[in-house]
């Protein structure tokens, strides 16, 4: 499961608001884009549902239950980061398995969990492999594998692709649609790429200042862009 609703959420930085009251419902198993220019407040949207900011107000719920004071280890989210962060002394498995190690779970589960990992992520050749035998697509996929093991209710990805290159990006895009169609896992991608929002998404929220603008399919956004701000960001003709 993976429902994740924010109600009334607000966020301050000292005296300024950055995000003003703000109401989403994110249902089980969708793609969900945030877009916006930068400092729109999309990673602080992110941050906030994955519990490494707090709430100034509101609530957030997952799953139906009250998520706002949890801790992030407690959400039962996993958020994938740009830098890769992983062990550069541990083999692939190693890195892999490693959230499942520190939760001292049983090794067979571990082992059954990293193989199906490896498995939807095409790195089953890769398992013995250090990271820094690895390209930058291979090693951006050892990261979400990480993320897998742990059977999160939902997946977050804050920029993921920025630091690879236009044609890896490309690549990486297409695995990450793929992987949620084979997870049908919700999964919120934050990015301030429109050909990202507008290939990948389910449903896009587009964010100016801290407030949601519009919401809505690809297909929608395009055709009926609810002001000259989305028109212009998603390149509507209207
Ligand atoms: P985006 O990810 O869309 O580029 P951010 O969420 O990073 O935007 O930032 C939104 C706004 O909040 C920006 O004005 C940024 O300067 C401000 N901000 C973000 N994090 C902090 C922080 N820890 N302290 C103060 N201001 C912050
Ligand atoms: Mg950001």
């Amino acid at each position: 499961m993976g429902r994740i609703t924010l109600d009334k959420v607000t966020k301050r930085f000292g005296d300024v608001e950055v995000i003003p009251p703000l109401d989403l419902t994110i249902e089980d198993g969708e793609f969900v884009v945030f877009v916006g220019p930068s400092g729109c407040g999309k990673s602080t949207l992110l941050r906030l549902i994955a519990g490494l900011e707090d709430v100034s107000g509101g609530q957030i719920r997952i799953d139906g239950q009250d998520a706002t004071e949890l801790p992030p280890a407690k959400r039962g989210l996993a958020m994938v980061f740009q830098s890769y962060a992983l062990y550069p002394h541990m083999t692939v498995r190693k890195n892999i398995a490693f959230p499942l190690k520190m939760a001292k779970m049983d090794q067979a589960e571990i082992d059954k969990r990293v193989n199906n990992a490896a498995s939807v992520l095409n790195l089953t050749n890769y398992l013995d492999r250090r990271p820094g035998q690895l390209s930058g697509g291979q090693r951006q996929r050892v990261a979400i594998g990480r993320s897998i093991v742990r059977e999160p209710a939902a997946f977050l990805f804050d920029e993921p692709l920025s630091n690879l290159d236009a044609a890896l990006r490309v690549g990486m895009r297409l695995e990450i649609s793929e992987l949620h169609k084979r997870l049908e896992t919700t999964m919120i991608y934050v990015t301030h790429d429109q050909v990202e929002a507008m290939t990948m998404a389910d449903k896009i929220v587009v964010l100016q200042a801290g407030v949601i603008e519009q919401v809505g399919s690809p297909l929608e956004l395009y055709k009926s862009p609810k002001n000259k701000f989305v028109a212009g960001f998603i390149g509507s003709p209207k």
